[in-house]
């Protein structure tokens, strides 16, 4: 039998410009549905409720209790899907938490490995975690018993870590809110049909095409219109003529760079550099707060959320242009990729390792890097999501030695403006090419 492939996409729907009465209900909710998450991270956020929010119904019950919804008039609907968005955040907060506090243990040096060894298992186990910073009576997990170990002292240090290193969220962002699928949203073709604050009447929102999910939606509201950020589960597609191994440097000037000398998405630079020019004149304090927020919120498109989010916040102007430009240069990205695909028929791509440190580019101011790094970053997601989309393995090797070594005698090499020289063969070849050539030597070797 053939196996089906499905994977799950994002994608954006946006509507049509709706009228003030709307927008303002719609801003409304989303008010309210921010209320609403601040409230359980108010509750529930805390040391004492750790082990309260896997499962989540007691939390939820006891929301419904609180008369929160009937104080605010919110429809069940967007409550509900509040109340378990907020518990998400939190069970974010406690995994950001936990990693901190290993990180800590790891570096301290008056524990011992026994006692270390304890700290990391008691972690691992909710339920004895809780516990412990309850104060209450706990079995002796199974690893540490018989271990000499003083669990009082290293019990307060758990608590003392938790309380330093936890946080408690809170969102001042008011423009987006979900709400469930009961599978009646989409059921008038391109109309968005979602519950008002009067009963059995719904909102009717016109949209731009005839995409439906059966998943939750996401609502952005912007200023005159709102996006929704949609899942959706699309077909796997398989190339029987794909059957190349194609070797890849990613660059910063042109975008693919093949072994075989071919390249695509030639002087992306030129497109990215006035973006880049322009950005390093504004402020990425506000970008990284949204960014934060869109994380916590979802994990899905979030470049755009953040875009979605600026949008609402007054700097409409600045944003139109900056997204028509972005625009122009994702089409670009997208479309060099698909050539790419189409041209080089392959049935396994080998990349590098994206490169954390970016030492390579130290001369760069520090914004220009972001910017450079972000569209690096997308280029690196589009090509993944679309190798998924169409069965193309991606294999990516460790990037070290890749740009330094000469790719045809192996010896140390210079990179000068010019190119890559070898000294020792006399060879002379772009830095892209010579990476390109070693991506495929190195990922032959092994
Ligand atoms: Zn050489």
């Amino acid at each position: 039998m053939k196996q089906e492939n499905r994977i799950t996409k994002y994608v954006w729907q946006y509507s049509e410009k709706l009228p003030e009465e709307t927008m303002e209900a719609l801003r409304g909710i989303a008010l309210d549905y921010s209320r609403v998450k601040n409230e359980v991270y108010k509750r529930y956020a805390g040391i004492k409720n750790m082990n309260r929010l896997t499962p989540y119904y007691d939390v939820m019950k006891e929301m419904r209790r609180s008369g929160l919804r009937e104080r605010l008039g919110l429809p069940v609907s967007y409550f509900e899907v509040a109340v378990t968005d907020a518990v998400t955040d939190i069970k974010i907060t406690w995994g950001v938490t936990k990693n901190k506090i290993r990180e800590v243990i790891t570096a301290n040096e008056n524990l011992s490995d026994s006692d270390k060894m304890y700290l990391r298992t008691v972690l691992k186990i909710n339920s004895t975690y809780a516990a412990i910073l309850n104060r209450q009576n706990y079995p002796m997990p199974e690893n540490c018993k018989g271990i000499e170990i003083d669990t009082h002292r290293l019990n307060n240090l758990l608590c003392r870590y938790t309380r330093k290193y936890l946080t408690k969220p809170h969102t001042e962002y008011t423009g987006y809110f979900s709400l469930k699928n009961d599978g009646y949203l989409y059921k008038e073709a391109k109309t968005l049909r979602i519950p008002s604050r009067i009963p059995k009447k719904k909102l009717c929102i016109p949209l731009k095409d005839d995409m439906v999910t059966s998943r939750q939606p996401t609502i952005y509201v912007r200023e005159h219109d709102i996006a929704i950020s949609i899942t959706i589960d699309k077909k796997v597609k398989r190339h029987e003529d794909y059957t190349n191994t194609v070797y890849i440097h990613i660059g910063n000037k042109d975008m693919f760079t093949l072994s075989n000398g071919h390249i695509y998405g030639q002087n992306l630079w030129n497109i990215t550099a006035p973006e880049t020019e322009r950005l390093s004149h504004k402020s990425n304090e506000r970008q990284k707060m949204y960014l934060a927020y869109a994380h916590s919120m979802e994990e899905g498109n979030i470049k755009k959320a953040e875009a979605i989010m600026e949008n609402n916040l007054g700097k409409v102007k600045y944003n139109r242009i900056k997204e028509r430009e972005k625009g122009k240069t994702t089409t670009f990205i997208n479309a060099e990729i698909n050539r790419m695909l189409r041209e080089e028929k392959p049935s396994q791509i080998v990349i590098t390792k994206p490169v954390t440190k970016n030492r390579s580019n130290y001369h760069m101011r520090a914004t220009n890097r972001k910017v450079t790094r972000s569209f690096q970053g997308y280029v690196r997601k589009r090509l993944a999501q679309k190798c998924a989309e169409q069965s193309i393995t991606i294999r990516e090797i460790n990037a070290k030695g890749t740009g330094s070594t000469c790719s045809i005698c192996g010896a140390e090499g210079e990179r000068l403006p010019e190119g890559f020289v070898c000294m020792a063969c006399k060879s002379q070849l772009s830095i892209a090419l010579n990476s390109a050539k070693n991506i495929e030597r190195l990922a032959n070797e092994i």
